[in-house]
């Protein structure tokens, strides 16, 4: 008989809406802004509208998604900063628009280069989040960000990033890419070890 499918489908639709108000009642005052309930919610386990309640809630984000860069910097106990970043300037040859900037340092004595940037400039509206810098950094100096709520009103200057807006300890780093900076400090220690076997 011509229209069961459409009788069929409208069912269903009207099972998962009904279904909707029965999981409000199962997790009553639970069901939104909670990080159980969003597991349950977006999971097999999953009952009536999926809809994500943004941005009072937000799905958990991937270790790999990755936004902006931003530049690691390592601290010393009392609290000085290091940077990671030798300006070597690969980031920003690889970068496929261009839109990374280095000043390099030069000592004011010798004028001659030292091995961190003056300034590190990265016009986030150009930058297309492709994670090449981060590839291509011999230094695990340049990595990409998870924060994507970044929108402004802004078009000019805002919106180039400099050092000390691209900057983030390297416990940040640990803190969003715990995977890869495990791996990362197990292959700079054994690199280390082989060196000092080397130089004994
Ligand atoms: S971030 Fe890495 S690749 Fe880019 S200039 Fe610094 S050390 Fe070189
Ligand atoms: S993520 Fe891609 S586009 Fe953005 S600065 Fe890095 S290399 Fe350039």
């Amino acid at each position: 008989m011509y229209g069961i499918g459409i009788v069929k489908g409208l069912g269903v639709t009207l099972w998962h809406f009904i279904e909707t108000y029965i999981d409000d009642l199962r997790w009553l005052g639970r069901r939104y802004y909670n990080d159980d309930a969003l597991a349950v919610r977006q999971g097999p386990e999953g009952r009536g509208v999926f809809t994500v309640q943004y941005p009072e809630e937000k799905l958990p984000i991937p270790e790999e998604f990755r936004f902006l860069p931003f530049l690691v910097y390592e601290q010393d106990e009392d609290g000085t900063a290091h940077d990671r970043c030798t300006s070597c300037g690969i980031c920003a040859k690889v970068c496929p628009p261009q839109c990374i900037w280095i000043v390099r340092s030069d000592d004011p004595d010798t004028g001659r280069p030292i091995p961190e940037p003056a300034e590190f400039y990265i016009d986030i509206d150009i930058c297309m989040n492709c994670g090449l810098c981060a590839e291509f950094c011999p230094f695990d100096a340049i990595k990409m960000d998870h924060d994507f709520e970044l929108s402004s009103d802004d078009r000019f200057e805002g919106h180039v990033y400099n050092k000390a807006k691209l900057s983030r300890p390297v416990d940040y780093y640990a803190s969003i890419r715990p995977t890869n900076y495990t791996r990362e400090e197990i292959n700079r220690a054994e690199k280390q070890f082989k060196k000092s076997r080397r130089g004994r």
